[in-house]
């Protein structure tokens, strides 16, 4: 049996792209040594995937910065003010990706937006007027050549015409359809180039089939497919999706001239049903998902051979293969050197899992139960982790409906906290971190290296606390907040500090462009071992008689930036760590704080891809996991909740029903239309749109921060608006910190006034 995947990390197993790659904008490495770096790092991987026995490779899946900004730029699709800026080609690359400053000009580069469900970022390709589309495959072709060379058998990939021109933006007045025809020919061309090159499989990734489709998008897909496959002669094509299954196209993309369908079985729900009750075309070779791109754990042979078993009653024309591109996993467990073997044997990252597939597709041919390899794999699948709770469990199973409301109506709570914290209209606030400055990061870091104990840590991150509460009261800020100078994540943060969790050396993945993040491991059940920020929010609180906001992860926000586990439900690990942070809340209002806040930064980045999904698979529990946090604090104790966006019109009812006191989101940025969605369903959750941007080091002027909060008190009643930037202050400098918030200050004073 073939065994391939649907792509590999490329960032490298030390993040060697990404140094290379930043040295190269700093112009500290040419533009040769930055290709040499990716050449290498692209033949390793080769041969790494030979190595472990897997028989067709992906190419062209390697890329400098994004998949999608690559297909941008093999169909021309280039837009003219990169054009202009005449830079190389890799330069301009880099400026759509990122933006370019300097003596060639000034522009903005391509927004960016989540990748489907992942945490992973693709740039959103424009289609300008005018944009000549054309096939500019030198990119694809040549690292198609290149892995030839090396004797491996190379599947030259590419995300497809569909999924391009539905995740494209249009520029105003552009129609979207005046491109089908240009992508088609340019996918046509690509085709035909594939066959005098003598390729013979090409993989077309389309994973937006797994969205929701109407009969319009069905339509798009079929044209489109119909006439590029008219041009495909004697290459081979593969249609590609994951994330999901294709339960709305099924039946099309069986019919159409493909000569393989790589479905998702792990995310899948709907894959092997579809299957089962349709059968498969006898045309056409399965690629089987099987093996999840996406986790970090071992995979459960026995299972999958079963399925294996089944798929191949239905079909002699099987692949395995990955569920989606292990560019969502780290690179080898080999580099953790600090985990113990007990906890590393339940481990597969990407190179692991090739391991996995070929082990598979043998083991698949015998009568495996007597293999030795599938014997180590049940022992391991079925050892017990030793990070059992008893109690933990049990708490969350005796859970009951009034564990996740609070008794008294928001309404009235607002009014008892409005009374007890005498705060004026328009109170003034931050989200939580002040800078992290040098000293700051120089103190965790002496820690970390055991030059310092933690007592002397400590008593640092108290004397920065003690300065940053003197800077807002000399700002007259309303609701002070202590900085979180004791933490630089807000999930590691308080993973470090729960029972269950784990944490990896080198389990980066990418996030976009260069950016990697290393979440850690939920490993067993979660609970809270001993308070966690209280020490640090009674300090502050003593030392002004201003409100003290504690500052803490929502449930979801921290599930979400984790590994999670395979063997109990997201709901059930949502909900023990909510009971911790329920814990931590409690002990809060205890010492005295009468104003907590719980971040749910990711709250909407989980959402299912299916709207028919939201409520049932996600939400549900999701609003229950944060309500559980804090319906346990008195009607007086003021609930705050903060997220990074403010895209969430289309869940506005359920923002509500996290059932805060106040909510901070971003708004300026976002052109502030959320407000209209919050007048339209009576937004009941008092609101802080942040009046300025704090993603660049711009000082905003007071009438600048006037402007926006009148523009807000056209929507938000006055006693319902806060005033507050658009996000956490850790990533700026402290003097345009420091100058931004008078001058919010300054504003919020001025619009008060008028209010009078
Ligand atoms: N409280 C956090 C901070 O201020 C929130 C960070 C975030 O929203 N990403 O940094
Ligand atoms: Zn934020």
């Amino acid at each position: 049996m073939n065994t391939t995947i649907v792509g590999y990390p490329r960032i490298g197993k030390m993040r060697e792209l990404k140094f290379a790659i930043e040295k190269y904008w700093r112009g500290e490495v040419t533009e040769a040594e930055l290709k040499e770096t990716a050449k290498t790092l692209r033949s390793e991987k080769l041969k790494k995937q030979k190595q472990a026995g897997i028989t067709i490779s992906p190419v062209n899946d390697f890329s400098y910065y994004d998949g999608m900004l690559d297909l941008a730029v093999m169909l021309n699709a280039v837009p003219e003010r990169y054009r202009k800026l005449n830079l190389s080609p890799l330069d301009t690359y880099f400026a759509m990706a990122r933006g370019y400053q300097g003596e060639h000009g000034d522009v903005k580069a391509f927004a960016m937006k989540k990748w489907f469900n992942t945490n992973y970022h693709y740039m959103v390709p424009e289609l300008e007027n005018g944009m000549e589309l054309k096939l500019q495959a030198d990119k694809l072709f040549a690292e198609y050549e290149e892995a030839k060379a090396l004797g491996v058998c190379p599947r030259p990939v590419t995300i497809g015409a569909y999924t391009f021109l539905k995740l494209a933006v249009a520029e105003n007045g552009v129609a979207k359809e005046s491109y089908v025809e240009p992508v088609k020919k340019a996918f046509q061309e690509l085709l035909q180039e594939c066959e005098k090159r003598g390729v013979e499989w090409i993989q077309i990734d389309e994973p937006a089939l797994v969205l929701d489709m109407d009969s319009a998008d069905k339509k798009l897909f079929c044209d489109l497919y119909q006439d590029i496959l008219s041009a495909k002669g004697s290459v081979k094509v593969l249609l590609q999706t994951y994330f999901g299954d294709v339960r709305d196209c099924y039946q099309e993309i069986s019919k159409l001239a493909f000569d393989g369908l790589g479905l998702d079985f792990v995310e899948g729900k709907y894959t092997e049903k579809l299957i089962q009750e349709n059968g498969f075309p006898a045309d056409k070779y399965l690629y089987a998902g099987i093996v999840n791109g996406k986790n970090i754990w071992k995979c459960d042979y026995d299972k999958k051979l079963k399925l294996i078993e089944e798929l191949k009653k239905t079909t002699d024309k099987l692949v395995l293969t990955t569920s989606c591109s292990l560019l969502h996993v780290p690179y080898t467990t080999k580099s953790e050197k600090k985990l113990s073997q007990d906890i590393l044997k339940y481990f597969a990252y990407a190179e692991e899992k090739l391991e996995e597939i070929h082990e598979l597709a043998e083991l698949s041919e015998k009568d495996y139960t007597k293999e030795e390899a599938y014997q180590k794999n049940v022992s391991v699948i079925q050892s017990e982790r030793g990070m059992k709770d008893e109690e933990v469990c049990q708490k969350v199973a005796a859970l009951t409906e009034k564990d996740f409301v609070r008794n008294v109506p928001r309404v009235e709570r607002q009014k008892l906290q409005r009374e007890r914290m005498g705060l004026p209209l328009l109170p003034t606030t931050t989200i939580g971190s002040f800078p992290q400055t040098k000293e700051v990061k120089a103190n965790r870091s002496r820690f970390r290296k055991g030059e310092i104990t933690k007592e002397q840590y400590d008593e640092k991150v108290f004397a920065f606390i003690k300065e940053c509460v003197e800077e807002q009261e000399k700002l007259d800020i309303d609701v002070l907040v202590h900085g979180e100078y004791e933490r630089n994540d807000m999930v590691e943060f308080f993973g470090e500090n729960f029972g269950g969790y784990v944490f990896t050396e080198h389990a980066w993945v990418q996030s976009y462009g260069t950016r990697c993040v290393k979440p850690p491991v939920i490993f067993g059940d979660v609970k809270r071992i001993e308070p966690i920020t209280v020490k640090y929010s009674q300090y502050a609180a003593s030392l002004t008689n201003r409100p003290m906001k504690g500052m803490l992860t929502g449930p979801v926000t921290i599930l979400n930036w984790s590994f999670p586990r395979e063997d109990v439900s997201h709901k059930e690990m949502a909900f023990q760590i909510g009971l911790a942070i329920r814990q931590e809340v409690l002990d809060l209002e205890a010492a005295g704080i009468s104003v907590i806040q719980i971040d749910e930064a990711a709250l909407r980045e989980k959402l299912p891809l299916r709207k028919a999904e939201w409520h049932s698979d996600y939400l549900d529990w999701a609003l229950e996991a944060f309500r559980l946090c804090h319906s346990g604090v008195k009607p007086e104790t003021q609930i705050h909740t903060h997220m990074c966006y403010s895209e969430f019109d289309d869940i506005i009812k359920d923002i509500d029903a996290m059932d805060a006191d106040v909510i901070t989101f971003e708004a300026s940025r976002s052109k502030l239309e959320i407000l209209d969605a919050l007048k339209e369903v009576g937004f009941e959750t008092e609101s802080g749109p942040g009046v300025y941007d704090i993603h660049s080091p711009r000082v905003p002027s007071v009438e600048e921060i006037v402007g926006a909060i009148r523009k807000m008190l056209e929507k938000i009643p006055k006693e319902k608006l806060w005033v507050n930037p658009d996000c956490g202050l850790k990533t700026r400098g402290i003097p345009e910190t420091e100058a931004s918030l008078k001058n919010m200050v300054a504003a919020a004073k001025i619009v008060r006034e008028e209010l009078k």
